[in-house]
């Protein structure tokens, strides 16, 4: 099974995407975290990536769409993955359905959480995780840089009819049930 799990910075992606990669079996493919990791370890990509991660601004499509590429060959993802970051444009959207049908592939979801601007910046200024994106002027960036660049990507996606809904305010049960009944 191949998820797309969409949704603004704050929207709880990365969380739920944990729990449908432990209740699923499928692994968790974040772009964010990969970058995170990167930086952290100061590797080619890390240093590239740094300044761009920092400023809220988006890594380039080409970067991101050759790392996906390269991740998604790896053994562990043969019987599916849980996408979460990307695709973040629609760019990007197009080279992944080209990377699907090159791999005689299709995605069977894409779930979009849904939450209230207001509530994600109260819920990433509250999470702590320690991160350097993640103050007021930086979140207000990453969400206008996700009404322009990655909102247009759902458009994409429900031409394909493939978007569902979920209510992304909730308990973190709640909204698993939701995207469970959805996949199920
Ligand atoms: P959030 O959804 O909370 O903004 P992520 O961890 O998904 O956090 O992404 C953090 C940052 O990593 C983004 O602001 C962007 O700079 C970079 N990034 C992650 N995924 C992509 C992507 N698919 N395309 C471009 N940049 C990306």
């Amino acid at each position: 099974m191949n998820i797309i799990l969409f949704g603004p910075p704050g929207a709880g992606k990365g969380t739920q995407a944990k729990k449908l990669q432990d209740e699923y079996n499928i692994p968790h493919l974040s772009t964010g975290d990969i970058f995170r990791a990167a930086i952290k370890n100061k590797t080619p990509l890390g240093v590239k990536v740094k300044s761009i991660l920092d400023s809220g601004e988006l890594v380039p499509d080409e970067t991101v769409v050759d790392l996906v590429a390269d991740e998604l060959k790896k053994e562990k993802y043969k019987d599916g993955y849980i996408l979460d970051g990307f695709p973040r444009t629609v760019v990007q959207a197009k080279a992944f359905d080209e990377f699907l049908n090159e791999n005689d592939d299709e995605l069977d979801a894409f779930i979009s959480l849904t939450v209230p601007e207001e509530e994600l910046i109260k819920r990433i200024l509250s999470r702590g995780e320690d991160r350097s994106d993640d103050t007021e002027e930086k979140i207000k960036t990453r969400l206008e840089v996700y009404r322009e660049e990655t909102q247009p990507v759902m458009n994409y996606y429900e031409k394909q009819g493939k978007v569902q809904k979920i209510d992304g305010l909730g308990s973190i049960d709640e909204i698993f049930n939701g995207i469970k009944e959805v996949l199920n």
